[in-house]
């Protein structure tokens, strides 16, 4: 059994409800309802567990988290916990006496996502008209309340081509950061790989694009970039391994190393409904599944990159194979990785209609 360190941080995925309905969203395709969502003395009995675990930073996710009225209460214990705390947001719901309020009570940070840089795209992805000019508009209250603000822009196929601008889009808005990040296929996108996922040419010019901007902007906006698992030869270290750095609490309590963990057939995630935190992160059945090297197959097994990528994605392993203890079949070596080159020939042919993000 490897050594296990507590968490750094911890995804309260407050809610699932949101105003947006954006193709690749990366709740659960059966999302969950608002009558079974924690309480306000739910979530802040975890945030004080959290801390207590060692937890330093809490991100405030959804769906839309300014759903929950609730979600002052929640910034300020996180602060009176001492736990750095980000918003995660669409920037759709409230603007500057929102924004003013949660600064007051202890919010760090803002990642508001954008859809596009040209408005009617944007609004066309987002499933929302309007919803541009109002994430604008909550930028500008951000800056305002004197926050730092991220600019979270998912890139695909439908909006690759304007990477340029979406990059002016930032610095005009006063943004830090940038984080620049082509779809990963779970979820809500794996439903729209066929309509989301780039060629090579348009992920080539658009990689070309940001690695000058990069020089360009150095001290003046940090540029993320996170490209697409498909195009590369070796996985991403997903969540720096699983069970290692990170833990998600879902809207009505379960407990997840990362978003779409639940998928996984076989595992009981354990809720904090029914147990603490602590319990759940260094003793759970769930949490140890894949933790460490133990469970990994050949090639993993005696591969020299096994502590540096942690065999990839189980998620995307039970997603493509169907098994989620095989190697993520993005890397080369995988015997499944024909799955991922069959997939890239969708890349040149002409996009399937976008399915929506709903309800079902
Ligand atoms: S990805 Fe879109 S639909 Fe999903 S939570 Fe974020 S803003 Fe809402
Ligand atoms: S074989 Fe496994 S550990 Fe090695 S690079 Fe591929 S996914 Fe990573």
């Amino acid at each position: 059994m490897p050594t296990i360190d507590p968490p750094l941080a911890l995804l309260a995925e407050l809610t699932h409800r949101c105003p947006l309905s954006c193709p690749y969203c990366s709740n659960p395709v059966e999302l969950e309802r608002a009558s079974g969502e924690l309480s306000g003395e739910e979530w802040r009995r975890v945030l004080r567990e959290a801390a207590a675990l060692g937890v330093l930073q809490v991100h405030f996710s959804g769906g839309e988290p300014m759903v929950r009225r609730d979600l002052g209460a929640m910034i300020a214990e996180a602060a009176s916990l001492g736990l750095y705390s980000n918003l995660i947001t669409s920037g759709t719901l409230g603007g500057e006496r929102e924004i003013t309020a949660f600064a007051e009570a202890g919010l760090r940070h803002v990642q508001l996502s954008v859809q596009d840089h040209e408005p009617s795209n944007a609004d066309r992805i987002a499933g929302l008209a309007g919803a541009f000019e109002r994430k604008m508009k909550f930028a500008a209250a951000v800056r305002a309340a004197g926050l730092p603000l991220t600019l979270n822009i998912v890139v695909h196929r439908q909006n690759l081509d304007g990477v340029a601008a979406m990059i002016d889009m930032a610095e005009a808005l006063g943004a830090r950061r940038v984080e620049i990040a082509h779809v990963q296929y779970y979820a809500w996108a794996l439903e729209n790989r066929a309509a989301l996922l780039p060629s090579r040419a348009q992920l080539d010019a658009a990689t070309r694009v940001v690695e000058a901007a990069r020089e360009r902007l150095k001290g003046v906006l940090a540029i993320d970039y996170v490209v697409p698992d498909y195009y590369g030869v070796r996985p991403k270290s997903c969540m720096n391994g699983w069970g290692r750095q990170f833990l998600n609490v879902m809207p009505s309590g379960t407990v997840v190393p990362c978003h779409a963990a639940e998928t996984i057939p076989g595992i009981d995630f354990p809720s904090v409904r029914d147990a603490s935190l602590a319990d759940i992160w260094y003793r759970s059945d769930a949490f140890n599944r894949f933790r460490g090297t133990d469970w990994m197959p050949e090639p993993c097994r005696g591969c020299d990159r096994r502590e540096i990528d942690w065999g990839g994605c189980r998620c995307q392993a039970l997603a493509l194979t169907g098994d989620a203890a095989r190697t993520d079949p993005v890397c080369a070596l995988s015997p499944d990785h024909a799955v991922i080159e069959a997939a890239l020939g969708d890349a040149n042919a002409a996009p399937p209609p976008l399915v929506y993000r709903q309800f079902r």
